[in-house]
């Protein structure tokens, strides 16, 4: 389908690009990568009558070393990501799951905001960027604030970006010594979405498990920690048996959806199986 006529403007800067969105009201939208959104306009389940292209603004764009932290513009294409030596050094978790999304073409022109801001529970990466307790860095006309990646996501396809508010960028903080990580994704074709996905992350101290954390893709409208098997996992030896307990609460509290890729109970039961194999990896087990 051809998409509803609309509006086009690409600001060379943050400022104009805020103030275009503002003038445009409720019925301006952002677009980056335009991965996601285009499908959407093509099928005319988004009708915005003006687009603020994010394109031509550089400062939105890269991957900046900020001590303890990495900086990661909102603009940086997924392969820009995968490709970063900083993101893997310091957040490897973020380039092994950014290199399973979709395939090389939808990688070179997504961009990690837009991944976030579009708030799909299916995506990949809000589930990761949980995990890693990355902070999301929004400008709008009322200035900036950094908001949590545990209150970022609020419904399906719903975020705590305010109208005319855009993603500056993700604040992702350093993994430090004694970290292991792994994204689990099952997808019944390859390129593809996750049914469930699962990005774990431990660190290891003295023979035991000092500390995990589990994001779970797909499991609800939003993406949601693995709280049950975290703490059940922390503190324990780092065995096969530990993480088999671990595992087998993973999806406690969770509320899978139900679709044509699977029921809630295969959800459940994927979630508890991948995150024994992201968990195990994670910790060297
Ligand atoms: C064939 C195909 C397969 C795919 N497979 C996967 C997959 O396996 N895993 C996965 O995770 N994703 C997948 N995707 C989605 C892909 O990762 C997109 O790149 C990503 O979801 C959106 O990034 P974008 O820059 O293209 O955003 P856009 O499409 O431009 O925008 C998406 C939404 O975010 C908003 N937005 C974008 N940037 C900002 C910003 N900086 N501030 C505020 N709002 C913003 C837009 O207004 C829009 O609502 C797939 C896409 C395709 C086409």
């Amino acid at each position: 389908m051809i998409p509803a006529s609309f509006e086009y403007v690409r600001p060379a800067s943050l400022d104009e690009a805020i103030r275009a969105l503002a003038d445009g009201g409720d019925d301006a939208k952002v677009i980056a990568g335009g991965q996601s959104l285009m499908p959407l306009l093509r099928l005319r389940l988004a009708y915005p009558e003006l687009l603020v292209d994010i394109g031509a603004i550089d400062e939105l764009t890269g991957i900046a070393d900020a001590g303890d932290a990495l900086l990661i513009g909102a603009r940086t294409t997924h392969y820009q990501v995968v490709h970063d030596p900083l993101v893997r050094e310091h957040c490897g978790l973020l380039a092994e799951a950014t290199a399973t999304v979709a395939d090389p073409a939808v990688r070179h022109r997504g961009t990690l905001g837009g991944s976030l801001a579009h708030g799909d529970p299916a995506g990949d990466l809000p589930a990761v960027i949980l995990a890693l307790d990355g902070v999301l860095v929004v400008r709008g006309p009322g200035g900036q604030r950094e908001v949590a990646a545990g209150d970022f996501f609020v419904d399906y396809l719903t975020t705590a970006l305010e109208p005319g508010e855009i993603l500056t960028g993700v604040r992702v903080p350093k993994l430090g010594q004694g970290w292991g990580y792994r994204y689990e994704k099952f997808h019944r074709t390859a390129q593809a979405w996750a049914t469930v996905g699962v990005a774990a992350l431990a660190r290891r101290s003295n023979g035991q498990v000092a500390e995990a954390r589990i994001g779970l893709t797909n499991m609800g409208a939003v993406p949601v920690r693995a709280t049950a098997a975290e703490s059940a996992v922390a503190g324990a030896d780092a065995s096969a048996a530990a993480i088999a307990a671990a595992a087998a609460v993973a999806d406690e509290g969770t509320q899978p959806p139900a679709d044509l890729h699977g029921a809630p109970d295969y959800r459940r039961h994927l979630a508890r199986v991948l995150t024994g194999r992201a968990l195990a990896a994670a910790a060297g087990v």
